[in-house]
């Protein structure tokens, strides 16, 4: 019998600033597959991008405002707390060890970040700790972008949501969660020329980034 309660979910990002192409496709992907609770974890100094604008401790609270009605998501800072690059495969083997060798354990991710997943520090590695779920994001392929790599895809694929519950990591699961064309980058663009974000992102962190004066002089707009 397949315990319910016991897959685990990690999702991170950078959240500069956390926006509704975050947290509905969640939100929505619990519902799907049955989670209990998803752990959002802001990553500190992201090695393969540009430095975030917003400080951690910004990002940390517009994350808290997000989610504080919100009991399926918990935050875990653990990633903050570093000051040194904040690698996915080092934290989910730490995650792993806490966890013990049976949990299911996944971790969340867009399905752009899937395209460039092969670029990541020990890309392979995550795959023996955890499981990927991949949400849909739009204007991203699902296919990857050579050979090798959709080989390295179609080996742990899987359309069973029970594969995730059951086994304890090295399944990949594309979530048929709807589009949500929004991304932090659109928001801090819109952000800097003065443009409407109601639609974009929780109303409490709009407010914050308001009153903080966040984003008014953003470098990609
Ligand atoms: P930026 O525009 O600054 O690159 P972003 O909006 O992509 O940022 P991140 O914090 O880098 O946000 O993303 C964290 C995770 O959320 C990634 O796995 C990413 O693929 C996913 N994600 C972000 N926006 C969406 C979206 N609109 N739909 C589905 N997944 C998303």
């Amino acid at each position: 019998m397949v315990d319910m309660n016991s897959l685990q979910a990690l999702y991170g990002g950078t959240f500069d600033p956390v926006h509704y192409g975050h947290l509905k496709p969640v939100e929505i992907l619990a519902n799907l597959i049955g989670l209990q609770q998803i752990i959002i974890m802001p990553n500190n100094v992201p090695p393969h991008r540009p430095q975030p604008e917003a400080t951690s401790a910004q990002r940390k609270h517009m994350l808290e405002l997000a989610i504080a009605d919100k009991p399926l998501f918990r935050l875990d800072e653990r990633e903050l707390q570093r000051d040194t690059p904040s690698y996915t495969a080092q934290t989910l083997a730490q995650w792993r060890i806490e966890q013990g060798p049976t949990r299911p354990l996944a971790f969340i991710i867009g399905q752009d970040s899937l395209l460039n997943f092969p670029s990541w520090h020990q890309y392979e590695t995550i795959l023996h700790n955890s499981h990927l779920i991949v949400c849909r994001r739009p204007g991203y392929p699902l296919t990857m972008n050579d050979a090798q790599h959709q080989a390295w895809l179609d080996d742990h694929l899987t359309n069973k949501t029970e594969d995730l519950h059951s086994l304890p990591a090295g399944k990949i699961y594309l979530a048929e969660t709807p589009w949500f064309d929004i991304s932090a980058t659109i928001v801090r663009q819109r952000l800097q020329q003065g443009l409407p974000c109601d639609d974009l992102l929780p109303p409490s962190v709009l407010e914050y980034i308001h009153q903080q004066g966040l984003y008014q002089n953003s470098t990609d707009a």
